[in-house]
């Protein structure tokens, strides 16, 4: 199984809880979306899982091997088996395209070249391929301030894919951008995750799209994981259960 977890319990300073006792395994190769109303704790699952921050309780394994207790440089080591999209695309919005997908390098390179930016034959390459790979070959030197908010995210998921992680963690990618927009890039992610087996872990507010484009559902509510499915098996019910009256389009 390639993400594990397993019990995991998260209070904050103030006491609240904002997950109790969530498990379940995600597989290579799935696209699974987290659902649920505002404040189920998606954002914190997907900070548990990129090690943004630590569980109280509970256990994270990727690949049979323990996320959560890592520390230093051997948590280093783990946190590069994610890499996160969000909603506002965290780019360096006054430099090129290709400088901000060969940025996610940065943390791996000596002091000295990444501070003058030296970046090997290699890495060119692969950023310029992740860049075509996203549809934006005519965009290598273009600041990204003067790109489009779909331009943007594919930016964000290129630099993402540079990290070739195992886990490509998604929290509300498109929750900024137009619908039509909003499910072109989906459905560059979903072609991405097919053709080159990716596993993708999505948060969502947006049932419609999880729905057109997940294998699996896991719905949250209060903290609490009430729904873990296919798409086919959230039925009206099983959505009004995860979101209470307020059932969303
Ligand atoms: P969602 O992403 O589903 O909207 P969140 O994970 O952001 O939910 O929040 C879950 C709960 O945890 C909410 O009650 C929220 O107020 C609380 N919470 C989230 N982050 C913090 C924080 N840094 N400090 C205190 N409470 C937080």
């Amino acid at each position: 199984m390639l993400l594990q977890i397993q019990h995991i319990t998260k209070c904050f300073d103030d006491r609240t809880a904002a997950l109790t006792d969530v498990s379940f395994s995600v597989d290579q190769g799935e696209f699974v979306s987290v659902i649920g109303p505002s404040g189920a704790g998606k954002t914190t699952l997907l900070r548990l899982l990129n090690g943004a921050i630590g569980c109280d309780q509970g256990a994270i394994l990727y690949q049979d091997e323990h996320f959560e207790a890592a520390r230093g440089r051997r948590k280093r080591v783990m946190q590069k088996k994610t890499a996160t999209i969000y909603q506002d695309f965290c780019l360096v919005e006054n430099v090129s395209c290709l400088q901000n997908v060969l940025n996610a390098c940065l943390p791996d390179m000596a002091a000295l070249p990444a501070s003058l930016g030296r970046f090997s034959r290699t890495q060119r390459e692969e950023a310029v391929r992740l860049l075509t790979r996203v549809g934006l070959e005519d965009k290598l030197d273009t600041p990204v301030k003067n790109l489009s908010g779909g331009q943007k995210q594919r930016v964000a998921i290129a630099r993402a894919l540079l990290r070739r992680p195992l886990v490509l963690l998604a929290d509300e990618p498109v929750a900024s951008l137009d619908p039509a927009t909003g499910r072109q890039i989906l459905g560059l992610l979903r072609d991405i995750q097919q053709t080159e087996h990716l596993t993708v872990l999505m948060n969502s507010h947006n049932l419609a799209l999880s729905r057109e484009f997940s294998d699996r559902l896991i719905g949250l509510r209060e903290g609490r994981m009430v729904f873990d499915g296919s798409v086919q098996e959230a039925t009206p019910n099983v959505i009004a259960a995860i979101y209470g009256t307020a059932i969303p389009e």
